[in-house]
């Protein structure tokens, strides 16, 4: 006897998590099937890998779901400054969330601390199942529903999917959704580090020939620092020992935090761009990594999926009470208008960015730094970029504002 849904997320990972949350105590019957364990403890003194910059309005919706607070109980960092330059001449912008009247410009919070306070939210509402860990297998489609087989044969009938499954999602393979993108032939080394200077709450951008080279302030003097490098110098900085690998990412961040006295975590991920040409089938969603892939050099990755994830909560719900068909395509691509164009915006800016900063063509490299130093002294266009770091600008869902 097959289980009924009105909505069936595939991924609890940040995104799928919210979007659960959004839809939580509806008249909606809401299921979430997420792979793998949670992470549910972890050594007091270790630090997450993960990490991610996160927006005020992507705050502002985990404020709404109820989440926030089980972040902020674990560990979260606010940022007031963010500080960008280029090591090919003297261009250089300071971003001061005082400008703005703010109190920061974003926070850095481990991704796992994001997951489990999501998760732990999940737990709380009556009207949502985390199935955990769970596969599904197949599913087949009546016109009117999905129904969905897991692994265990258990077997859930519902009114719309939603491929909250990462990057390489299964649900937008097997609902033959396409994605057109490129590799940057380029990894990002991401590492926790401890330096010899406060990071003095600021995010700091060293665009280097390679790619671009950030360190993110987390508690006391730990940073996590995103290393964006060709796969042949990353595979050399993960085979490095410790103190090499130290010395390495000093010199290349020109000493700007002293020396790195310690390293506690290393890893290497691939960067893609990756858009799907839709975000939305009869009856299929995709929101988050599932639709778009975008350089983490302005770390707007996950705010975008936020985002997807509170508009298509805001369309959903808007649907089911005009007594519309929630998975019916007419319904599903409203939420496709809506946070396609936003989406395609930010991608092709940092696209621009990386390809602008990647080049070693004279006369590009003496325009961005004339642009950097430009764009710093003129205020109005300063403040529009900060409003876009710190997610306050677009057509944002009514959770974000
Ligand atoms: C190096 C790096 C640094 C980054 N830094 C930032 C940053 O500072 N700020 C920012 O905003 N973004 C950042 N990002 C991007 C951010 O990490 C992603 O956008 C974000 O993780 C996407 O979340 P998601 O929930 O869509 O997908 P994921 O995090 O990939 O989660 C998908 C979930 O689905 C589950 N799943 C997969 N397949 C199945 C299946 N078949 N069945 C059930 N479950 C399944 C997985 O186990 C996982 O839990 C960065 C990315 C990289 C690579």
């Amino acid at each position: 006897m097959a289980e009924h849904y009105d909505v069936v997320i595939v991924g609890g990972g940040m995104v799928g998590l919210t979007l659960a949350c959004a839809l939580g105590e509806t008249a909606l019957k809401v299921a979430v099937l997420e792979a793998h364990p949670m992470e549910r403890s972890w050594p007091e003194a270790s630090i997450g890998l993960r990490v991610s910059a996160i927006t005020h309005a992507t705050r502002k919706v985990f404020e709404r779901i109820d989440a926030w607070r089980g972040m902020v109980e674990r560990r979260v960092t606010s940022y007031g400054e963010m500080h960008v330059w280029d090591a090919s001449g003297d261009g250089e912008i300071h971003f001061d969330g005082a400008e703005a009247g703010a109190p920061s410009l974003g926070y850095i919070v481990e991704n796992r601390v994001v997951q489990l306070a999501l998760m732990e939210r999940v737990e709380q509402l009556a009207n949502i199942d985390l199935l955990c860990p769970a596969h599904w297998q197949q599913w087949s489609d009546d016109g009117e529903a999905l129904l969905l087989t897991l692994d265990d044969g258990r077997q859930l009938h519902t009114q719309l999917l939603v491929g909250a499954d990462g990057v390489q999602s299964q649900v937008r393979e097997r609902a033959g959704i396409e994605t057109k993108g490129w590799g940057y032939d380029q990894h990002a080394v991401m590492a926790i580090v401890k330096t010899e200077k406060s990071h003095q709450h600021t995010c700091w951008q060293r665009f280097l020939p390679n790619g671009p080279l950030a360190f993110l302030p987390m508690h006391e003097h730990y940073s996590c620092v995103v290393w964006s490098t060709t796969p042949e110098q990353a595979q050399i900085l993960m085979g490095d020992s410790e103190q090499i690998f130290a010395d390495k990412l000093a010199d290349a961040f020109d000493h700007t935090l002293g020396a790195i006295v310690e390293v506690c975590e290393r890893g290497s991920f691939p960067l893609r761009m990756q858009h799907t040409v839709d975000y939305v089938k009869e009856r299929i969603a995709l929101v988050g990594d599932a639709a778009h892939a975008i350089h983490p050099l302005a770390g707007q990755g996950v705010n975008l999926g936020i985002l997807d994830a509170a508009a298509l909560a805001e369309t959903i719900l808007s649907a089911y009470d005009a007594r519309r068909d929630i998975g019916g395509l007419a319904t599903l691509r409203r939420y496709e208008r809506w946070r396609k164009g936003q989406n395609v915006a930010m991608m092709l800016s940092m696209d621009g960015f990386k390809r602008l900063f990647g080049s070693d063509v004279s006369a590009l490299k003496v325009a961005r730094n004339l642009g950097l130093n430009a764009t710093n002294s003129f205020t109005p266009l300063k403040r529009i970029f900060m409003e876009y770091a710190m997610g306050e600008r677009g057509d944002l869902p009514k959770t974000a504002l």
